[in-house]
């Protein structure tokens, strides 16, 4: 079975070969682009459908055509104007997931079910000055879409990226995205002076050396950013692995700071860049 095989171009049921027929509830997207950061993690953009509709900062799940497709949640990293959906991915050695989707080619298929959801959109926040969120690792993927949606910086005066990671050339996708949103048609102008990225990495020394939770409760990053984490003003968006969001969720829940969800917005929200 090749990826090939399965360029199916829409969800319908299809052919009845079970290796070929787009599962009812999918779409089958074609691959554009990949761009490989570190072996552990790259990036790809894929085909979007025409009648699929998102809020920057969702997620889909996505698998890949086989004859027992696994899917996995994965945060859409693209903005939602823009007609092609990107993902920032993980390679997981023997993930029985990452270790095919690694070796994507453009013109490869992927199957993306059909309904988006989450929690870090920003309508999930009650009004404030500036958006602050915070990632580790892969947890950047939503924010990669929310600093690129013209929406968020009519709702916020400054939008404060925080990627914690372990080594410096895991932060080369934050570095490149910041810099490409300031200079990008759509929102650059919107962007430029308003959007911040602070980096930390854990097991090398950067300007912050640490891990973000330390770095936030000594004031390092307060400092870096020039502003104090306010629950009165600022609204916050966490996505890491469990601890982090445990000890993050802590952190500004001593500050005054209050859980929100889709249902009931407040002052911030969190989701998990993986479950394990
Ligand atoms: C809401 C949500 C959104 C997600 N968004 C993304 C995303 O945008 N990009 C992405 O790469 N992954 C994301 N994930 C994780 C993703 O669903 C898969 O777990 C990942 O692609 C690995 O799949 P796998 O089948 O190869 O390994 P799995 O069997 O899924 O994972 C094996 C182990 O690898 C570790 N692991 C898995 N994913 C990660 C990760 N992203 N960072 C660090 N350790 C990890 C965990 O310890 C896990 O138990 C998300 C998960 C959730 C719940």
């Amino acid at each position: 079975m090749t990826l090939q095989a399965a360029r199916t171009p829409a969800c319908a049921g299809g052919p009845q070969d079970s290796l070929t027929a787009v599962p009812d509830g999918c779409f089958a997207e074609t691959v554009t682009e990949i761009e490989h950061y570190t072996d552990g993690l790259f990036r790809f953009r894929m085909t979007r459908p025409a009648s699929f509709r998102f809020r920057s900062g969702e997620f889909v799940m996505i698998g890949l055509p086989g004859e027992r497709p696994m899917y996995r949640a994965y945060s859409i990293a693209s903005p939602n104007w823009d007609d092609k959906l990107e993902f920032y991915s993980i390679k997981v050695p023997g993930g029985p997931l990452t270790e095919r989707l690694r070796h994507v080619q453009p013109g490869d298929v992927i199957w993306m079910r059909r309904k988006p959801t989450g929690t870090l959109v920003i309508d999930a926040l009650v009004p404030g000055k500036r958006l602050w969120m915070f990632a580790t690792g892969t947890g950047i993927a939503p924010f990669a879409s929310i600093i690129r949606d013209p929406e968020s910086y009519e709702k916020f005066d400054r939008l404060i990226l925080v990627q914690g990671c372990r080594r410096i050339d895991e932060l080369a996708y934050a570095a490149s995205l910041a810099a490409q949103t300031v200079d990008d048609p759509l929102v650059g102008e919107m962007a430029s002076g308003r959007l911040q990225l602070i980096t930390a990495t854990t097991r090398e020394p950067s300007a912050i050396t640490g891990r973000l939770t330390t770095r936030l409760a000594d004031g390092r990053i307060e400092t870096a950013a020039g502003s104090r984490l306010d629950a009165e003003s600022d609204r916050a968006m966490i996505c890491g692995s469990m601890a982090m969001l445990n000890d993050m969720r802590d952190l500004l829940r001593q500050r005054g700071f209050v859980e929100g969800s889709n249902a009931r917005p407040a002052s911030f929200v969190i989701e998990k860049a993986f479950v394990g």
